[in-house]
């Protein structure tokens, strides 16, 4: 049993019933970075994932759940881009409506990429909390499912990168994860920590506004904290005051927590693509980032990280790998 309503249980049926849909990515291991680290260190690649995040899994787990009468109402989300990329991909798959709220913040890439998807993009406020009641307003006035990311059947689709580290590296004994609204981390943490409680969880966010860091110190969901521009802009956003699931999962299961800056988060970016040839987005490349810092406490034995995201504006991508690889030996 479980006091959050996602089980290891939920984590396996969400395998089974998303595993036709989502890719199996690759566990690549990174001879850079287990130099830098001195122990041996591994990317998880959700960058290639379909729709380019990690987020597609819940997305699949959660609109295959609804019932009848929900999915002909249509769904409603508010995203700052890949969980409404991924929610605009699974609905078009499955024929149902979707309606996709994002900030004048959401990066221009990932705005199209939804329309393209043929989702309705509304796009309202200047940062997420706005759009974020707005959605709020739609979802009353047009009668639609509203899909929050704070969900068991989300956070147990997220989930299923635990149990796929585990069959790829059964003696994982670290593992850095990004951190926005925490469902991520919260279902990799509930998998790894049930199988052994010694499994180290690391949550990495941005310097530029961490809202889960803020809300694990202040002991309570911390609310009005200013969103500011990051590299990182698929961790930006609040946490809904009414959450009842990952917060508590974070208080549980994280044991550090590390903050990036926007310079640590470019130089992961440039690495990933330069050293692994990997298109990473900001929100993607924070564990990597971390770990080339140093910031992280010693690690040992096998570590992953997880690369959550490749939805970056590739121009630049482009200028801030060019910035940084013109002095550097190319291996
Ligand atoms: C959503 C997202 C995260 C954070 O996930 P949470 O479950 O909100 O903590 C990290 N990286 C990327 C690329 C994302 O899209």
């Amino acid at each position: 049993m479980s006091d959050f309503g996602v089980t290891v249980r939920d984590a396996y049926i969400a395998k089974q019933r998303i595993q036709s849909n989502v890719r199996r990515t690759p566990l690549i291991h990174s001879l850079w970075l287990t130099q830098t680290a001195d122990t041996s260190v591994f990317l998880k690649a959700e960058n290639l994932q379909q729709t380019r995040s990690f987020k597609i899994r819940g997305a699949i787990n959660k609109l295959t759940s609804l019932t009848e009468e929900e999915r002909e109402r249509g769904v409603i989300v508010v995203s700052s881009g890949n969980h409404g990329r991924a929610v605009a991909y699974v609905a078009k798959q499955l024929g149902m409506k979707a309606v996709i709220c994002l900030s004048e913040r959401a990066p221009r890439n990932k705005v199209e990429s939804i329309k393209y998807l043929t989702a309705e993009v509304v796009v309202h406020g200047e940062c997420y909390n706005e759009a974020e009641q707005y959605s709020h307003y739609l979802e009353k006035k047009r009668g639609l499912t509203y899909i929050t990311s704070d969900d068991p059947f989300i956070i147990a689709g997220h989930a299923t990168i635990g149990i796929e580290l585990l069959e790829d590296l059964p003696e994982i004994d670290a593992v850095l994860v990004p951190v926005s609204a925490g469902g991520l981390i919260g279902g990799i943490g509930q998998v790894l920590k049930s199988v052994d409680p010694k499994v180290r969880m690391i949550g990495v966010s941005m310097k530029r506004e961490p809202v889960m860091y803020r809300s694990l110190k202040a002991g309570k969901i911390v609310q009005n904290v200013e969103e500011k521009e990051t590299l990182a802009d698929a961790l930006a956003g609040g946490i809904d005051p009414n959450n009842k699931y990952t917060f508590r999962m974070c208080q549980k299961y994280i044991d550090e927590f590390i903050l990036v800056s926007e310079e640590e988060i470019a130089e992961a970016m440039a690495f990933a693509l330069e050293k692994h040839h990997l298109v990473v987005e900001g929100a993607g490349a924070v564990g990597i980032a971390a770990l080339m810092s140093r910031k992280v406490g010693k690690l040992r034995g096998n570590v992953a990280i997880v690369v959550t995201g490749g939805n970056v504006d590739l121009p630049l991508l482009l200028e801030i790998t060019k910035e940084r690889c013109k002095e550097k030996d190319i291996v």
